[in-house]
């Protein structure tokens, strides 16, 4: 065992932990988890703990399904969420090997990330992110399902006996600091029963695993307050969604390769090149940052998220946003257009190499738009050479199946069952006989 390891199991040992969560994700980004008995932590590090692949969505084949996981000592965190007459119960996030090759099982998200971070290391760069996540807070109804009534309606005016939804905010806050994130800041966001909590940056693995994390642990807070939280990029149609706007810079030689004090916007000749190579590929991009059906009714002109290819030092309607920095480690750029639904191992690997291919093809970026480009007409758009993201999931996979950067970024196990999966989420959705048509022409026709 390595001294992780032994320290995992000491702190099992410490804090009477009874359970194990061995926990990965699949292709969409759902998180999985296999629970062994804590006594089964050192098997699990010297051997790896055995699942059936066959059943996670887009893993394998039947006939090769037997996969091995191995959990990284460094994401062990005891779960806040239990009540002091359970067990406790700890969990790690694992890397999925494939048992006949004894090698990374190609179809791990995790994996598809680490080889990223490879290609960046390969060109002397660390990558950091951080994630900016909304979303909302509904009620339930009486038998626990979901609905679309915010929890906070009406909080500041109503005689309400108590503001609900602050206190479930405080709890998942207390609940993420519990498992190690260190929380900035949490706010209300624009759009009714809508938050943003924001928490440090980190390097890219370690960010991406604290957006899985975050996720369960805000769903699952939420729920022991009766509410239902979601990630769903658009959930009530004519208000603000939910974006996870992404904070990207890149470090070499414990320095940030993005900042250059000389710069009109203190950026690098590297950042410039970085955003310009996400700019160059952010339609295919869009379909692993962005990739529901729902996900197009987000990125719609008037509710501040992004619909042109255009960055900017200033405003908020583009694609990618130059935040102010007050210090030169903390400049970065925005990329505005993911949203929460996405799998955050798969989008950071293509928003990464997208990047690294605009610094290895020396791209320049261009220059930044100042205006609201909600308002331009298609014009000055053209005279402006400003394209417009895909209108929905079919361009997106279209766009991607386009760019052999992107595909090769999700290597050819995910690519093909991303592809295979998105292609048909939209034949099902064209299919599909919605509300508003009814509305709209049942009556009249
Ligand atoms: N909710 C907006 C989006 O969809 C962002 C709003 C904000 O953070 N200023 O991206
Ligand atoms: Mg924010
Ligand atoms: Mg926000
Ligand atoms: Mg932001």
């Amino acid at each position: 065992l390595t001294s992780e390891e032994q320290a995992v199991l000491d702190e099992i040992e410490e804090k009477e932990v009874d359970f194990l969560r061995l926990q990965f994700t699949d292709i969409l980004g759902t998180v999985k988890n296999v629970a062994v008995p804590a006594r089964q932590a050192e098997k699990a590090f010297t051997e790896g703990i055995y699942f059936d692949g066959s059943s996670i969505e887009g893993f394998v084949r039947i006939q090769e399904s037997d996969m091995r996981l191995k959990p990284d000592p460094e994401t062990f965190a005891v779960l806040p969420w239990r009540t002091d007459d359970q067990a406790a119960a700890g969990r790690m996030i694992c890397d999925v090997i494939n048992t006949s090759t004894g090698e990374p099982f190609e179809g791990d998200p995790r994996y598809v990330l680490k080889q990223a971070l490879d290609h960046a290391e390969e060109l002397g760069y660390e990558v950091n992110m951080a994630p900016e996540p909304e979303f909302f807070l509904f009620e339930q109804d009486e038998d626990g399902y979901a609905t679309t009534e915010f929890a906070d309606k009406g909080g500041y005016f109503d005689v309400a006996p108590k503001d609900l939804a602050s206190d479930v905010r405080r709890d998942i806050i207390y609940a993420l600091e519990d498992m190690g994130f260190e929380i900035e800041a949490s706010h209300h966001e624009v759009a009714e029963g809508q938050y943003e909590i924001n928490f440090e940056y980190d390097d890219a693995l370690t960010t991406a695993d604290n957006v899985a994390t975050f996720r369960t642990v805000v769903r699952a807070v939420a729920a022991q307050h009766d509410l239902h939280a979601t990630f769903m990029p658009k959930p009530v149609p004519k208000i603000n969604g939910s974006g996870m706007h992404t904070h990207m810079s890149l470090m070499k030689d414990g320095e940030n390769a993005f900042h250059d004090g000389d710069d009109e916007f203190d950026l690098s000749d590297t950042a410039h090149s970085y955003l310009a190579g996400v700019l160059d590929h952010a339609p295919a991009i869009c379909a692993v940052t962005d990739p529901t059906v729902n996900s197009y009714k987000r990125l719609v002109p008037g509710y501040e998220a992004p619909v042109y290819v255009a960055w900017s030092d200033r405003n908020r309607s583009a694609l990618i946003r130059k935040p102010a920095a007050r210090i030169p480690a903390a400049s970065r750029i925005e990329a505005r257009f993911p949203d929460p639904s996405c799998n955050p191992y798969l989008a950071f690997a293509a928003l990464i190499e997208a990047g690294l291919d605009g610094i290895e093809r020396d791209l320049d970026a261009p220059d930044p738009i100042r205006e609201n480009i909600y308002e331009f007409d298609e014009e000055k758009r053209e005279e402006y050479g400003i394209e417009t993201l895909p209108t929905n999931l079919g361009e997106a996979v279209d766009a991607l199946e386009e760019d052999e950067t992107i595909l090769s970024a999700l290597g050819p196990h995910i690519s093909e069952k991303f592809v295979e999966a998105k292609s048909q989420e939209f034949e099902e959705y064209l299919v599909d006989v919605s509300q508003w048509e009814l509305d709209r022409y049942l009556d009249t026709y």
